[in-house]
């Protein structure tokens, strides 16, 4: 068993646990917004897929790994301009891992639309707000692991709010990031944070090939680029961009200060529009999903 502190685990004994209202029709949640089959498809496999917003899609060896899935019209402060994935596209979705429980990052309506089975690994303060849905919810704290399929999952610190409405940043837990190891690659999704120590943190312990920094309101270009050095990866995705127009700030339907993010991490930069994917083991072949 892996499990450095709290609890460690498998995902066996979890896939016997359900999610109650999983598989309710997508149609049905009138607060999902519009599906685009031919935009997302069922993704790649062994491929990183950008789903727009903080979303991506992490296939390995036909095991689905979601990152803060939030297909709602409007959450606060915020509405969507991109549609959403059917359900069909995250039927193999095993693992959601949830950064922390801002209503852009952490969406029941969503979650009740994923597969049965499915883990939603999550800090352990964003627990509260997935209580009463059947989900089999795994509350961590930085530092714990957790084993899926051959896959490890680490969460480790970071530097936001993590409460649902909260305005206190602290790298106390309540907010997290993830680390993913593959078989043939490691992946970090760092979540919305601020740049602080604990990217260095994560480059020495983990030394991810693939770091996938939320840039928009949180890494803009010169933390993103302290952030891309700090972790050491080859290749940075940037998102947290392209789904949800901000009722104040507008925009986001590009990366904020994208030609100088561009010229600070220059051919390590592999920027992709919704839809698009990149092999893990061959991240700069950015691929389009094909049309009817
Ligand atoms: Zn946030
Ligand atoms: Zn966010």
């Amino acid at each position: 068993m892996i499990g450095r502190r709290g609890w460690g685990g498998s995902c066996a004994g979890a896939r016997t646990v359900l999610l109650a209202a999983a598989m309710a029709a997508c149609t049905g949640c009138s607060g999902l917004g519009h599906v685009d089959g031919t935009l997302f498809p069922a993704p790649a496999r062994d491929s990183i897929t950008f789903w727009g917003h903080a979303c991506c899609y992490i296939d390995v060896a036909g095991v689905g790994i979601v990152t803060d899935p939030v297909f709602d019209k409007d959450v606060f402060l915020r509405h969507r301009f991109l549609p959403v994935p059917p359900p069909s596209s995250y039927a193999q979705a095993r693992i959601v891992l949830i950064s922390h429980a801002h209503s852009d990052h952490l969406s029941r309506s969503t979650l009740a639309t994923f597969p049965r089975g499915t883990v939603v690994l999550c800090p352990k303060e964003s627990a509260q707000y997935l209580t009463d849905g059947g989900l089999e919810v795994r509350p961590m704290a930085p530092g714990d692991e957790y084993t899926c399929e051959g896959v490890r999952f680490i969460a480790v610190a970071a530097h936001h709010m993590g409460s649902r409405y909260g305005v206190r940043a602290a790298a106390d837990g309540r907010a997290l990031g993830w680390v993913v190891e593959t078989p043939s690659a490691t992946v970090f999704y760092s979540g919305d944070t601020n740049y602080f120590s604990g990217f260095a943190n994560v480059g020495w312990s983990y030394h991810p090939d693939i770091a996938i920094l939320n840039v928009n309101g949180h890494l803009l270009s010169r933390d993103a680029a302290r952030a891309a050095w700090a972790t050491g990866a080859g290749t940075v995705v940037p998102i947290h961009w392209g789904a949800f127009g901000h009722w104040v700030v507008g925009g986001n339907k590009h990366p904020r200060e994208e030609e100088q993010l561009k010229r600070l991490i220059g051919d390590r930069l592999v920027e992709l529009n919704a839809g698009q994917s990149i092999p893990i083991t061959d991240p700069h072949r950015v691929r389009t999903p094909a049309l009817p």
